[in-house]
């Protein structure tokens, strides 16, 4: 479902201020020549330390970044050269996102920010928010709607974030680091819910340092990143 070829993301580094001033800026592969394809309703855990490459490459899966070159494929279309109106129509019904620290706004409510993804969706409000509350009703966490977001905990916040994912139905889940600033029991919580909607057909694509998704029993493959590259591939069970 997703296929990734010969994936480049070079970020253009600052000039050096003592280089001489023709001399073109210094450039790195943040991503460099990845190719990988990723069945529907599996999951797969992106290991490697913190600058391999991981959340570069979440986001030029879901058609946050776009790649210096190489083309990502989502269900057989080609999505990496859509211009971005289109790309954000794609985005939307194919792509859920669970940010690293969520990135939930301050100062509105939690239905609010999981209604977000799906303002421009067209959908008629009200049925967005009866949307909204089922997914706060799946998530166990009804009760919270109206709070503010900085009033609820770091494991509330992580439900919202999963819901506010959900909001548009995708199939694809894509979670930065989901679990890296919370208490080990959450990892435990994060990781039943995740269980949950695999068995509801989502795909789920996991960057993590975690050790406890390595053995979680949902991790279908492990996939290594170092300074850009797949350095390790392996499939966890058999299918
Ligand atoms: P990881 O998620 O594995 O920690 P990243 O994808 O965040 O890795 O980063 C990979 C490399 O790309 C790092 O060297 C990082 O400094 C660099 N990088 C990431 N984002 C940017 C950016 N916006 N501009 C310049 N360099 C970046």
């Amino acid at each position: 479902m997703i296929e990734i070829k010969n994936i480049v993301k070079r970020y253009a580094m600052p000039n050096n201020p003592h280089q001489t001033v023709h001399l073109s800026p210094i450039r790195s592969n943040a991503v460099d020549g990845i190719s990988l394809s990723i069945k529907r309703n599996s999951t797969t855990l992106l290991k490697g330390p913190n600058g391999a490459g991981k959340t570069t490459l979440l986001s030029i899966i879901g058609g946050m970044t776009r790649p210096t070159s190489g083309r990502v494929i989502i269900d057989k279309k080609d999505i990496s050269s859509l211009p971005e109106n289109f790309l954000s129509e794609v985005r939307k019904k194919y792509f859920g996102f669970i940010f690293q620290n969520y990135q939930l706004i301050s100062g509105i409510s939690v239905i609010e920010n999981i209604m977000i993804p799906a303002y421009t969706s067209g959908k008629n409000p009200e049925r967005l928010r009866q949307r909204a509350i089922s997914l706060l009703e799946k998530l166990k966490i009804p009760h919270l709607a109206k709070q503010k977001i900085e009033h609820i905990s770091g494991g509330e916040q992580q439900r919202v974030a999963i819901a506010r994912a959900l909001v548009n139905n995708p199939s694809i889940i894509l979670a930065d680091e989901p679990t890296a600033h919370l208490h080990p029991d959450l990892t435990v919580d994060f990781i039943k819910i995740i269980s949950e909607l695999i068995q509801g057909g989502k795909t789920v694509i996991i960057s993590s340092h975690d050790v406890k998704f390595v053995n979680s029993g949902i991790t279908e493959r492990i996939i290594e990143l170092t300074d850009g590259k797949v350095s390790n591939d392996i499939q966890m069970l058999a299918n």
